[in-house]
């Protein structure tokens, strides 16, 4: 049961097509498994539709809102089983795949993590998929940005809330340090819009990395 969704001003703006593309992901592949948003996105698509119609004389007839919702599929979606090392693509929601080349590898990010960086074609996000071992601390770091955290398989907690498959984990400031749950690695996507601050023991020896990372996001601004 996801219990920790999107914004739903995201959600509007996804519908609305103004996200850039690392937000767009992000909604993407939290729609593709959460019934709930996907509901409210399709909503939100159908109303922008009707209010197009509204600017022809045709008024929007009574209870076309309520017909829109009915018409909409929100039966839950099939969660994907947890992936084995070599597996990633079963866990990976379909808008993300394409972000994911099949021979792609984990690549040490520190005490730790692994990290497969994402390309996105356009906008100031860093994409990245994370693989906390299970058991394992992400190094506590803060956000300059919003840091938005879905997770794909395994579960974290974080300021005393647990993200379980399907869950967004929003993370502004002030700095946090997630956990992974004991047992199978916890894998997530994760969206930022700001340079990351490590302010940990661990984080003082990544700090070159992301900054090289924040680096050529801003070269791409
Ligand atoms: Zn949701």
């Amino acid at each position: 049961m996801i219990a920790h969704h999107l914004p739903l001003d995201m959600l509007v703006d996804y519908a609305a097509g103004s996200l850039k593309e690392g937000p767009a992901l992000m909604v993407a592949s939290h729609v593709a498994l959460c019934a709930q948003c996907r509901t409210q996105v399709a909503a939100f698509e159908a109303v922008g539709g009707a209010l197009l119609e509204e600017v022809r004389p045709a008024p929007l007839s009574e209870g076309a809102f309520e017909r829109a919702l009915a018409g909409i599929d929100s039966r839950p979606p099939a969660m994907p089983a947890p992936a084995s090392q070599h597996d990633l693509a079963a866990i990976l929601p379909l808008p993300l795949r394409r972000y994911v080349p099949a021979k792609a590898r984990w690549k040490h990010a520190g005490g730790g993590v692994r990290e497969i960086g994402l390309k996105l074609g356009e906008g100031p996000h860093l994409a990245v998929l994370l693989r906390i071992p299970g058991g394992g601390v992400m190094a506590k770091h803060r956000h300059t940005g919003l840091e938005f955290s879905l997770v794909l398989q395994g579960a974290f907690t974080d300021r005393g809330a647990r993200y379980a498959p399907g869950d967004v984990c929003l993370a502004a400031e002030p700095e946090h340090e997630p956990l992974a749950d004991a047992g199978v690695d916890c894998i997530c996507l994760a969206v930022i819009d700001g340079p990351i601050v490590l302010t940990g023991r661990i984080g003082r020896l990544l700090n070159p990395w992301l900054r090289l990372k924040a680096k050529r996001a801003a070269a791409r601004r």
